[in-house]
């Protein structure tokens, strides 16, 4: 609930209410249930647990932002974001629905701001929109999570189905590597493309259809992070490239590739037992940990500010272009 958000790609977040449950391994590390245990002993996680909803003070913020919002767009020269929930999933069946009939109206009152909704319950979108939703309210940004193809094959339909102003995935933590195209097209409507980026609606690759206007790419943080392997990244980079879709990395997390097996040791002289006692992870594109398979990696653990944000060299802080 910060006023002035650390994420990277928001201005603020705003938790309308807490608690949740994990449902795919990309929550398998969540940030806000170990909160929640640290300072309740996990009263609001799990399916039966009772969500709390934040303080009016807390929903008043909102409003506060959007009276601010012609100050900000003069010293930014762009909206502010809002990531709306941090500390839950607004579109989770374990809370009262007269919660989420609240959040509607204070999103629709506060219209200054680009309100981005992400949840890991794509399924839940179209049945919870608001009667008055229609082709999706301009300053709201619907969003799932997609950190393997598993899960990009499972949310990214649901995602496509629903109306949106503009629609983001948030691959991170990314686990494994996505390929877009992949994603079963059957599951969306008949005779559909699935089509990335370019708000005009047919993308870099000529396809028209629901798009993909923004990827989130981040490794995961904290003391039991899984490494992400530069090669998942680099995909996703490069396949927004390709579709004019907006790319934003937002970090490495809690390991740094250190060693790339084919650039640096082309020949496999090194001798890797000092890494190996020192908790190196070695990792290949597959996923796996060992020296056979492709493009293996050595990633070592390090703090997420010294391994910092860069891809290849460059900070890729991209948003929807047409948003700003
Ligand atoms: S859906 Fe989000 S908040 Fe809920 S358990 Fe998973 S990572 Fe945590």
């Amino acid at each position: 609930m910060a006023e002035q958000s650390k994420i990277e790609w928001t201005d603020h977040t705003f938790n309308p209410w807490e608690g949740c449950q994990k449902v795919a391994p990309e929550c398998d590390n969540c940030y806000a249930e170990a909160r929640d245990v640290r300072f309740t002993g996990g009263a609001h996680w799990g399916p039966k647990a009772p969500r709390r909803r934040t303080s009016a003070q807390n929903w008043n913020k909102p409003r506060r932002w959007n009276a601010q919002a012609q100050a900000f767009h003069a010293a930014h020269g762009r909206r502010q974001r809002v990531f709306c929930a941090s500390l839950a999933d607004v579109f989770d069946n374990a809370v009262d629905a007269s919660w989420r009939d609240d959040l509607w109206a204070l999103i629709r009152e506060c219209d200054q701001l680009d309100w981005l909704l992400l949840t890991k319950r794509p399924q839940n979108i179209a049945k919870m929109l608001p009667p008055d939703w229609g082709n999706g309210w301009p300053h709201v940004w619907l969003g799932t999570s997609a950190g393997t193809q598993k899960s990009a094959d499972q949310n990214i339909p649901h995602l496509l189905k629903a109306p949106a102003a503009v629609r983001f995935v948030s691959a991170e933590p990314l686990l494994g590597s996505i390929d877009f195209a992949a994603v079963p097209k059957e599951k969306i409507s008949k005779n559909i493309t699935i089509c990335f980026g370019a708000l005009t609606g047919v993308d870099g690759l000529g396809h028209s259809g629901p798009r993909i206007d923004w990827v989130i790419c981040g490794g995961e943080s904290g003391p039991n992070a899984r490494p992400m392997h530069p090669d998942w990244a680099r995909s996703l980079r490069n396949q927004c490239r390709a579709a004019g879709a907006a790319f934003f990395f937002k970090q490495w997390g809690s390991w740094a590739a250190e060693i790339d097996r084919d650039e640096d040791d082309p020949d496999w002289r090194a001798n890797y037992s000092k890494a190996k006692r020192d908790g190196w992870a070695i990792l290949n594109v597959e996923g796996g940990t060992g020296f056979h398979g492709d493009r293996v990696h050595l990633m070592k653990r390090v703090t997420k500010s010294a391994a910092g944000r860069s891809l290849d060299g460059q900070l890729l802080n991209e948003v929807p272009y047409g948003c700003l």
